[in-house]
């Protein structure tokens, strides 16, 4: 039986490229970054270049790129970072359908009373509206935080445009309002120009990138003031400290060089394109669940009604075939997606949603296959479904 995998928006293997630079610092090149000696010379050699090639891919400078554990340690630093510097309770603006490292991270600072949190939503396309940003504003604002690409959706978010209303906003006033992205699923394939984005803070993670898992990216814009959620030494110019991971930074040094491969790229969104015509030619009742122009070329998130999602998922499984769905299974009871809820506010679709995401090494072949198989295992299912026409 075949193993396919089409959860890439989940993670990604290790691209061979990245796994060939890093093998050394496993083994002979070892060094401590901090050391003065010749083996800690060499790794602080490695971690310097890999924060000039992520600096490049993002426009800023090296000295606001900070290493940290991956997507999630950067968002808590990005919003707790902010948060902790002011002594009234701060507003933060977000929305519905965030990532939980985001959105998680407000919630308990609203616990602990360090904030007061606005989550907005977005409209019937899965996208944050601008204006809305705008009217949130409130005295106390002091962040933004919207992601880039949506994880489930693949939709893209205006983040230019809102990046563009803040700045507006804080020629008016005395407290900026700083703003933050989550670009952990958009950096493979969208522009993370950071000044073309008008960011402030910007969040990466580079298992969706081809990297072993455990390293992440937080841009820090020049005077933005970020206290430390991990203290020690002076590593990350203080902002993060901790023994650097070398082989994960030079993995991620060498990530974003291969990433947003224009070939790649297109050839990714022709496959996209191509599984999911076929399988709303050959199934009935399939509805897309993103915007359909404004979305990332690797992920098709379908609503397939009348169908749990997770009997779905366990019988692509059974057939050799990897994809998610929206929910997660939280002590055993099935949450609908945050997501799909937000946008349709519809518990049955938030349930029978399947997110199929593609990568580098996907090709029509293995599509195929399960263009092949998903038409049974749908009609199957629907037979057997409580939820209405079989
Ligand atoms: N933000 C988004 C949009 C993500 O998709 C993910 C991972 O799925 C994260 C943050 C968390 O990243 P990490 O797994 O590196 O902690």
């Amino acid at each position: 039986m075949p193993k396919i995998y089409l959860d890439y928006a989940a993670t990604a293997p290790v691209r061979p490229q990245i796994e060939k630079k890093i093998m050394p610092f496993l083994s002979e090149k070892f060094g401590n970054p901090s050391s003065i000696h010749s083996f800690g010379r060499e790794a602080r050699k490695a971690v310097d270049e890999a924060r000039e090639s992520v600096a490049k891919f993002l426009n800023c400078e090296p000295l606001e790129v900070i290493f940290t554990s991956g997507g999630t340690e950067s968002d808590n630093l990005a919003i707790r970072g902010i948060v902790t510097n002011y002594k009234l309770v701060p507003h933060i603006i977000t929305s519905k359908i965030e990532h939980h490292a985001v959105l998680h991270t407000c919630k308990q600072l609203e616990k602990e009373k360090l904030a007061e949190v606005t989550y907005l939503d977005v409209n019937k396309t899965g996208r944050v509206k601008p204006e809305d940003v705008k009217k949130a504003i409130k005295k106390n604002t002091i962040l933004t935080s919207i992601m880039y690409a949506n994880n489930e959706t693949g939709t893209i978010q205006p983040i230019r445009e809102i990046g563009k209303i803040i700045e507006k906003e804080n020629k008016k006033r005395k407290n900026k309002i700083y703003f933050h992205t989550d670009a952990v699923q958009a950096a493979g394939y969208l522009n993370c120009n950071i000044k073309y984005l008008h960011v402030d803070l910007l969040t990466l993670s580079g298992h969706k990138l081809g990297t072993p898992k455990g390293i992440g990216v937080l841009f820090i814009k020049k005077g933005t003031p970020i206290h430390p959620l991990i203290t020690g030494g002076e590593h990350e110019a203080g902002k993060r400290a901790g023994t650097e991971n070398v082989p994960g930074i030079v993995a991620m040094g060498q990530a974003v060089k291969l990433s947003q491969n224009g070939r790649e790229k297109s050839q990714i969104k022709k496959l996209r394109d191509y599984f999911e015509k076929q399988i709303m030619t050959k199934i009935p009742d399939v509805e897309l669940n993103s915007h359909p122009k404004d979305r990332l070329p690797n992920i098709s998130n379908l609503n397939f009604k009348y169908i749990e999602g997770e009997s779905i998922l366990l019988n692509l499984d059974l057939k050799g075939i990897a994809a998610s769905s929206g929910s997660a299974c939280t002590s055993g009871s099935l949450e609908p997606s945050h997501v799909i809820m937000t946008i349709y506010d519809d518990p049955l679709r938030a349930n029978s949603s399947i997110r199929f995401s593609l990568g580098w090494d996907i090709n029509k072949k293995e599509l195929d296959y399960v263009i092949k198989i998903l038409p049974g295992i749908i009609k199957k299912l629907r037979k057997i479904s409580p939820f209405g026409k079989k």
